[in-house]
């Protein structure tokens, strides 16, 4: 089996570790290979860390030879998107402005990983600070979709993504503040999880929209994408915004029985955009559950959904245009300074440094905040926020889950949406309320519109990860698209 170690899931990939079946030195041999050709392919790492997982993995053998304080990810390797910071390697964000940082800390989700055995083969390519829904704005160029790779893997989470479904590592994380991790995770046909806000730390995550960014687990089944947030979820006094809530045993959640549970389709997310390959496996995905034993509404409603895009759209570039301005040339990163003055340094620090996508951002959300605009725009995107929370608040009173697409299309080709930003932005429609509201959504693989992946969103109430996880292994051991693999 050696060459195809590889392909195993984490969960796969831990049993014959414990075994002792397989040493974590060949599995990361082996997939560090798969890495390296994948990525000659896709473009879906900035920087791979071949000498850093060796290392970690002769560590992770020892451990499980002494049998002692094994956990599912020890000896295990992982991809991890560049926007997380990683202690002695480089963390670029997709982006020219840190195309030379090197953390002098891990973020908190790394020290945790590292506590359970860490192997991390890679950093991932991203959409420049993580704004984005293609991968195509990444300093570092564009990643390919593995199943076609004229198109977009998604984003921006776009070299997870692309990495996990290429099979180049077993598992990835990503972050979520609009769809990061959705959406990557539906155009690549892998499972991607965000969770709950405050969920997990976001110490040592790179702010874009701090009210709305989460990290979370992208995965090739939803039993790894368990696995994977048991270890990182809980509270951090680190993060203010980190909740002090239990973390529950996500394994046990993992049970295939919806019989009974209430799931609310709303309607708003079935509608008009949604191109007729994608209604069709999602409907059918949800007539699956409904076979399964679930109590399916089609006829729900969150009537606030058409203002969510335009609230976000004040809302993540305020946070981001304050968030960024930390880039100015002498604390982090790029660094102009042939200027007559320090202020002519700091401008052309930021012209060279950022990307048009992230200037776009800084300036809609300057505006947004500046005086005399802010209760017109900031404010009243607040009130909205308010009103589409409450929405959800009042749904998850009559249904346990909602069930919707992921995105109203399969992948698009690479250039097909990057000259119209707002073509671009719609993408994450049905993604981005559910960061507004601060809830748990998962993205698992329903089937396929043109042959390519289409992605099933389970979204649920504040801290139940683990209904969401159920509902999606439940549907997923009813089906196989989770076993579907792209062309080698
Ligand atoms: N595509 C959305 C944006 O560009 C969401 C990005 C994200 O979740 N990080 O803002």
């Amino acid at each position: 089996m050696g060459e195809d170690l590889f392909r195993l899931t984490a969960h796969e990939a831990a049993r014959l570790l414990a075994r002792r079946e397989v040493s974590s030195l060949e599995l990361t041999r082996a997939v560090l290979e798969r890495a390296q050709q994948a990525d000659a392919r896709l473009n879906a790492f900035v920087t791979l860390t071949r000498e850093l997982a060796l290392e970690q993995a002769r560590q992770a053998d020892e451990r499980l030879a002494r049998g002692d304080d094994v956990t599912p990810l020890t000896g295990v390797p992982a991809a991890i998107k560049d926007v997380i910071c990683t202690q002695g390697v480089r963390t670029t964000c997709g982006s020219r402005m840190l195309e030379n940082f090197i953390p002098p800390y891990d973020a908190t989700v790394i020290v945790r990983l590292k506590r359970a055995g860490l192997v991390m083969v890679g950093k991932t390519n991203m959409d420049e600070f993580a704004m984005g829904s293609s991968g195509e704005n990444s300093y570092f160029g564009p990643t390919r979709n593995p199943w076609d790779e004229s198109r977009v893997p998604g984003g921006s989470s776009s070299g997870s993504a692309a990495a996990v479904a290429a099979d180049a590592c077993l598992y990835a994380l990503g972050s979520d503040t609009g769809g990061s991790i959705r959406q990557p995770a539906a155009l690549c046909g892998i499972v991607g999880l965000k969770p709950t806000y405050g969920r997990v730390s976001r110490y040592g995550l790179v702010a874009f929209a701090s009210s709305l960014d989460q990290i979370g687990p992208m995965t090739k089944d939803v039993t790894d994408a368990a696995l994977v947030l048991q270890v990182i979820a809980g509270h951090d006094p680190n993060d203010s915004t980190s909740a002090p809530v239990e973390v529950p045993d996500y394994a046990a959640a993992l049970v295939p029985d919806v019989k009974g549970l209430r799931i609310g389709v709303p309607r708003e997310y079935m509608g008009e955009g949604v191109e007729e390959g994608v209604r069709q496996a999602v409907t059918a995905a949800i007539q699956r559950l409904a076979e399964l034993g679930a109590r399916v509404d089609w006829e729900a409603s969150l009537p606030s959904t058409p203002y969510a895009l335009a609230c976000y759209y004040i809302i993540a570039p305020s946070e981001a245009s304050a968030n960024l301005a930390r880039y100015d040339g002498v604390k982090y990163g790029y660094s102009y300074t042939e200027g007559a003055s320090m202020w002519e340094n700091m401008e052309r620090t930021r012209q060279f440094g950022f990307g048009a996508e992230v200037k776009r951002r800084i300036m809609l959300g300057t505006y947004a905040l500046s005086a005399g605009y802010y209760d017109a725009y900031y404010l009243k995107a607040q009130r909205v926020r308010t009103l589409i929370r409450r929405e959800f608040e009042a749904a998850f009173q009559r249904y346990d889950v909602l069930v919707t697409p992921v995105s109203p299309t399969p992948a698009f080709r690479l250039g097909e949406k990057i000259e119209d930003p707002l073509q671009m932005y719609l993408s994450d429609v049905f993604t981005i309320p559910v960061n507004i509201a601060g809830l748990p959504a998962i993205s698992v693989p329903c089937g396929f519109s043109q042959g390519l992946p289409v992605g099933l969103q389970v979204i649920g109430r504040p801290f139940d990860e683990a209904t969401v996880l159920r509902v999606a292994y439940a549907y997923e051991q009813a089906s196989d698209w989770h076993r579907r693999r792209p062309p080698p």
